[in-house]
């Protein structure tokens, strides 16, 4: 029994310590083979088996001869995160709660729409911005994700929704947000070499046009991202004037709205047909007047914008409340008015606890639960 269970940590220790492929760039993956005296050819037949085929074990790469297979088994691991717990809520969303190997955890969340399915991910174990009207900011621990763990996300649940091989047309998973736990650009260089690797033609190939990457607005990433990345930016604004944006999302002490508009308008190849996304929490009493509406407006002028209010949703201890239905409608119509989109984001998956900064409060409860 002592023996087994010994045999066990030895084999655990073992598989940690062998490189796992789904943290490295093609560049990577190709020296990692040649370092290992095998010719560069298999990192182009391996890379197609991870990104493109999904497969997680060598002895099914059936274009590799058996021994090579053998010799890469002792070095490198493909694996996924562990998930710990998977939630389906009422309205197709699917959440998972993914274990991390030193034991964090982080959620995915997949929303099932019409016309796409969005992958929801983590770039952060929690997040050390404190915005006000945010669970996840509340979380202690906080760490950066590794770029297998950001990839591994989109693994897990390319594995779950049957997307192999990647590239169907009828895919199930279209689209990406970075707006799960954490703020991606604190942890710019791994969710970089993340998106790089998901956006490659030969493997996953999400196109940079179906990436949203979100943030509270760390104004010297953003260029970068845009140069580098291209994706689609969404910024969460919350407050038109500093004094309450400061109160709401604190990092605006740091980087003021003024120097965040003017990122924003520098932001590469915005345009009609690709606008940046404004995401503004609607809070009962505190930025959902028609004078917000109308400051909001103005503070835009001149960027190809669309407007996402998402009605604040609610956890336990929070001190706001979701504006009035009326009100949205009416800050809704008069930003429709001066020609910005401004769709109102549904709550998806509140049942479960998926919905906008609710992510993390399930598992922290289920934890004291379980101390009790
Ligand atoms: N840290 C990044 C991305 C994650 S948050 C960012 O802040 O942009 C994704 C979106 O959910 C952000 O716009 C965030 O402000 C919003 N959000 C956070 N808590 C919320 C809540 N309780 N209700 C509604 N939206 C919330
Ligand atoms: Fe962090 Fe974003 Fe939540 Fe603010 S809203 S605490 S930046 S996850």
């Amino acid at each position: 029994m002592i023996q087994s269970s010994l045999a066990r940590a030895e084999n655990t220790k073992q598989q940690s310590e062998l490189q796992n492929l789904t943290a490295l760039s093609f560049a990577e993956l190709t020296n990692a083979v040649t370092e290992r005296g095998l010719p560069k050819f298999r990192a182009k037949q391996i890379w197609s088996w991870i990104w493109r085929h999904g497969v997680t074990d060598f002895q099914d790469m059936n274009n590799i001869a058996k021994p090579v297979r053998a010799e890469l088994a002792k070095y490198f691991v493909i694996t996924r995160p562990a998930v710990s717990r998977r939630q389906q809520s009422s309205d197709g969303t699917l959440k998972w709660l993914i274990r991390l190997a030193d034991g964090q955890e982080a959620e995915t969340v997949y929303i099932p729409e019409e016309d796409r399915g969005t992958l929801c991910i983590s770039s952060q174990v929690g997040c050390t911005l404190t915005c006000s009207f945010c669970h996840t900011g509340t979380q202690r621990l906080v760490r950066n994700l590794t770029v297998d763990e950001i990839c591994g996300q989109i693994l897990l649940a390319m594995d779950e929704l049957g997307e192999w091989p990647s590239g169907n047309p009828s895919r199930r998973l279209t689209n990406i947000v970075l707006m799960g736990m954490g703020e991606p650009l604190f942890n710019y260089n791994n969710v970089a070499e993340a998106m790089k690797i998901i956006m490659s033609g030969d493997g996953i190939a999400i196109s940079k046009r179906r990436i949203t990457l979100s943030t509270s607005g760390i104004v010297p990433e953003i260029a970068r991202c845009g140069v580098e990345l291209g994706v689609n930016l969404a910024i969460s604004l919350h407050a038109v004037t500093d004094t309450l944006r400061n109160e709401l999302v604190p990092i605006n002490k740091k980087y003021k709205l003024n120097t965040l508009i003017d990122a924003v308008r520098n932001y590469p190849s915005l345009s009609n047909a690709r606008r940046v996304t404004w995401e503004y929490v609607m809070l009962d009493g505190v930025n959902d007047s028609p004078e917000d509406a109308k400051a909001l407006i103005k503070l835009i002028s001149g960027i190809p914008s669309k407007i996402n209010l998402i009605p604040f949703n609610p956890w336990p201890g929070s001190q706001y409340n979701t504006s009035k239905p009326d009100k949205i409608e009416r800050f809704a119509a008069i930003v429709l008015k001066a020609g910005y989109p401004s769709p109102v984001r549904t709550p998806r998956g509140s049942d479960i606890l998926a919905a906008c900064g609710q992510l993390k409060s399930d598992s922290v409860r289920l934890r004291a639960r379980e101390r009790a």
